[in-house]
């Protein structure tokens, strides 16, 4: 691990002022993927700011029943187990539940969820030469390496690499709003704007700007969110990241009609994939097996695959057919 000086920050303001102009800090909050990248010499920062004592720890309801306010310090297992997210959005409730362990789910932070990085094998090695994430300009070697946990929607020629979040995909579907502040002041991000395609810049994950700190993530007000389900397809259920999962909530009308639909993929791209295509068909349709497959075809229209993962486009209509199968049939 490289040499770096660590210090601890009190409030928001001390820890922005801190990294102001300090491109190699980084906050540092629960630490479980920032330490692992460290230790592999991926991230090498020289200066680390602790963020653990910023108050930023809270769970409550926002006035005029506009939603839910979640600080960026919450530890993941704490927001899986808070009785507004299990009864108003247990979807998010569930993806907590399916990502990683109890004791990682102890230590990180909603925040810090946010902005985990790729699993790609490529990326984790820095002997490996190609990895255009890690180093710019260098190639990449899952495009015509091992890539079956990569991406088949949305990826460039520059970068095929998937999020790994499971937290994330719920909050996709959910139209989250990402509250943030830097030396500018603060600022609120959508969901949907938060995370980044790879395009021609794979080594940006998110739209954060330099010095920004992630404050708050908003969840609107979704009554039907209250009918919502995560599934995650994983080679083994104990603990392993998405081959692909699902975030889905329905609105049913008497008539069994979808009035209204969220859909969100995880595992397929490089940012939770909110599945437009899918809802659109959705609206206005009877809820059963055949709108639903017809909803998982339009989304996977455009779908890629590569040697090793061109299994994941029918594995993702399946799931997708499978989550709002299950979502249909709550009470
Ligand atoms: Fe690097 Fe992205 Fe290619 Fe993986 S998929 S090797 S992260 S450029």
């Amino acid at each position: 691990m490289s040499p770096f000086t660590y210090s601890r920050a009190t409030d928001a303001d001390q820890a922005i002022t801190a990294i102001s102009g300090k491109s190699q800090s980084k906050f540092l909050g629960g630490g479980t993927n920032l330490i692992d990248l460290m230790k592999m010499g991926v991230e090498t920062p020289d200066n680390l700011i602790d963020i653990n004592p910023l108050p930023l720890a809270q769970i409550e309801e926002l006035p005029d029943g506009k939603g839910v306010r979640i600080g960026a310090m919450v530890r993941n297992s704490d927001l899986a187990e808070h009785d507004l997210i299990k009864t108003r959005y247990p979807v998010l409730s569930q993806a907590l539940l399916s990502g990683a362990s109890p004791q990682l789910r102890n230590m990180a932070t909603v925040g810090g969820n946010l902005l985990q990085r790729t699993r790609c094998y490529y990326f984790y090695d820095p002997a490996f030469p190609a990895c255009n994430k890690r180093k710019p300009g260098s190639g990449c070697g899952a495009i015509e390496g091992y890539n079956r946990i990569h991406a088949i929607l949305g990826q460039s020629e520059q970068c095929i690499a998937t999020h790994p979040s499971d937290m994330c995909v719920a909050l996709a579907a959910l139209d989250a709003v990402v509250r943030v502040r830097g030396p500018n002041g603060e600022r609120q991000i959508t969901f949907g704007d938060f995370h980044r395609l790879p395009g021609d810049a794979p080594e940006r994950d998110t739209n954060l700007q330099p010095g920004e700190l992630i404050i708050a993530v908003d969840l609107p007000a979704m009554p039907f969110a209250a009918r919502s389900h995560y599934l995650k397809v994983r080679d083994r259920a104990s603990y392993a990241f998405a081959l692909v999962s699902v975030a889905a909530a329905l609105d049913l009308g008497s008539n069994n009609k979808i009035t209204a639909a969220r859909v969100a993929l995880g595992g397929v791209a490089h940012k939770p994939w909110r599945a437009n295509a899918a809802e659109k068909k959705l609206i206005g349709q009877e809820a059963n097996e055949n709108t639903f497959r017809g909803a998982a075809e339009a989304e996977l229209a455009t779908a890629k695959g590569y040697k090793y993962n061109s299994f994941k486009i029918e594995l993702a209509k399946r799931a997708i057919v499978r989550a709002l199968s299950d979502v249909a049939a709550l009470g």
